[in-house]
């Protein structure tokens, strides 16, 4: 299974990943903890760029894309052809929300990007590797500019104005309005143990804790 963590920054979804594979783990699953931009090497140097260094949105939807692809051949097709979860603290969605909504790229030519990056032989016809679920840390853009002023310092996209992060989580909220089965929609307003509660409720419900 693949199961990816997406939500605007603040919403709390990295700080669940470690708790749900010792879940994982205890019921007898092998586990790998991966993260987008990055989870290999290269990928790694191309989130300190994209993290770092002024660029246009298209430069940066390559760079994305170009992370994504070593990250599918390296480690995410691997794991999950052994038969392991996969948790990804985010993946695609994130560019939709980020690059997309957020700086304002044109989302048909990521919709091509993404079916060309994440185009898979083992996969029938036609499917693209996509997780098999993705949990989505909702919060109020305002509410997430609150928790991260007192909790640390910006980084290139978390220095950029409240209405960037309003679009973003507009992003997250029409992909996940595209793909209602995959989306598990999670209030990430709620304290960190309701929203566990949230999150474990919803695995259990499909069959998966
Ligand atoms: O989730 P994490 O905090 O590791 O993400 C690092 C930064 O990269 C975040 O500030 C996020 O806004 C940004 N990012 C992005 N586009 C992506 C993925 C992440 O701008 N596709």
């Amino acid at each position: 299974f693949f199961i990816s963590f997406e939500g605007i920054d603040g919403a709390g979804k990295s700080s669940h990943i470690a708790p749900l594979a010792e879940a994982l783990r205890a019921q007898g699953h092998s586990v790998t903890v991966t993260r987008e931009p990055g989870g290999t090497p290269l990928a790694e140097k191309l989130r300190a760029m994209l993290l770092h260094d002024e660029m246009d949105a298209l430069t940066e939807a390559l760079l994305v894309f170009a992370a994504r692809r070593d990250h599918l051949r390296c480690v995410i097709e691997p794991a999950l052809a052994r038969g392991e979860v996969v948790l990804c603290d985010r993946f695609t969605d994130a560019t939709f929300a980020y690059q997309g909504a957020g700086r304002g790229f044109n989302p048909e030519i990521l919709t091509m990007l993404e079916q060309w990056v994440q185009a898979q032989p083992t996969l029938p016809e036609g499917h693209i590797r996509q997780p098999d679920i993705t949990l989505w840390f909702d919060l109020p853009p305002q509410v997430a500019a609150a928790r991260l002023a007192d909790a640390r310092q910006p980084d290139r996209f978390e220095a950029l104005n409240q209405d960037f992060f309003v679009r973003v989580a507009q992003g997250y909220a029409s992909r996940a309005a595209q793909a209602p089965n995959r989306f598990v929609r999670l209030d990430a307003a709620q304290t960190p143990e309701a929203v566990w509660q949230q999150l474990t409720t919803a695995l259990a419900g499909r069959g998966w804790l």
